[in-house]
């Protein structure tokens, strides 16, 4: 069976930075943002189930799911979120699912922003390893990443669950408040120990 080690964050807590560093390292990187966007990219498989659900106004031109418009849709409707939520989660857990069994690597970190959230991906994870940092900093990285304001940032924070909820189910923490040269070291660390791991399992 693939060892799959869970990994997880608040939005620019530094997800992707440790998992890039991970896959380098010889690990298998399996990432569901990832996925969801190709899902519902031009022609992807939830393109239509989408369209039959919200109609052709949450569909772009070029055929790819209109992001604004659906949000627009979604946002202060919970039927409608979930609604949605209920085409693509299964989409993306059978495509995480293939991905991670099709794997050839010693072991495969599956990045997944709401895991704390979501039981159903806890469940199909070995380990939880958590990327933190203070929230002030995640706000700082998400505005100059994506030229969010603030507010957008915080609003966005304030629908995940908190630092101290996500780190009460980590196994493994990686410390990201500090410098981008401080990630690598504590990154070799776990490679190393989850190579133990998956061997072993
Ligand atoms: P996530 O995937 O959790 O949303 P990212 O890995 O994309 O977060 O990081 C968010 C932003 O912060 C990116 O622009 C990234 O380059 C930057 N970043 C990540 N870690 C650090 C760090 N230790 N110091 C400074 N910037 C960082």
């Amino acid at each position: 069976m693939t060892y799959i080690v869970g990994l997880t964050g608040g939005i620019g807590s530094g997800k992707s930075a440790a998992a890039d560093l991970l896959e380098e390292l010889g690990a298998a990187v399996v990432d569901t943002d990832v996925i969801a966007h190709e899902l519902t990219a031009p022609g992807g498989p939830a393109i239509e189930p989408i369209r039959a659900a919200f109609g052709d106004g949450v569909i772009a031109q070029n055929g790819a799911l209109d992001r604004a418009a659906m949000r627009r849709k979604v946002f202060a409707d919970a039927p409608a979120k979930a609604r949605l939520e209920g085409i693509l989660h299964p989409m993306i857990r059978a495509e995480a699912d293939r991905r991670s069994d099709a794997s050839r690597a010693p072991y495969v970190v599956l990045v997944v922003p709401l895991l704390v959230e979501s039981g159903g991906y806890r469940r199909r994870v070995q380990r939880v390893v958590v990327v933190d940092c203070p929230e002030e900093i995640q706000v700082v990285r998400v505005m100059s990443r994506s030229g969010l304001s603030e507010d957008e940032a915080r609003a966005i924070m304030a629908a995940q669950v908190g630092r101290a909820q996500r780190l009460a189910v980590a196994d493994d923490v990686i410390d990201n408040g500090g410098e981008l040269a401080a990630l690598r070291p504590q990154v070799e660390a776990l490679h190393r120990k989850y190579l133990e791991m998956a061997a072993v399992s």
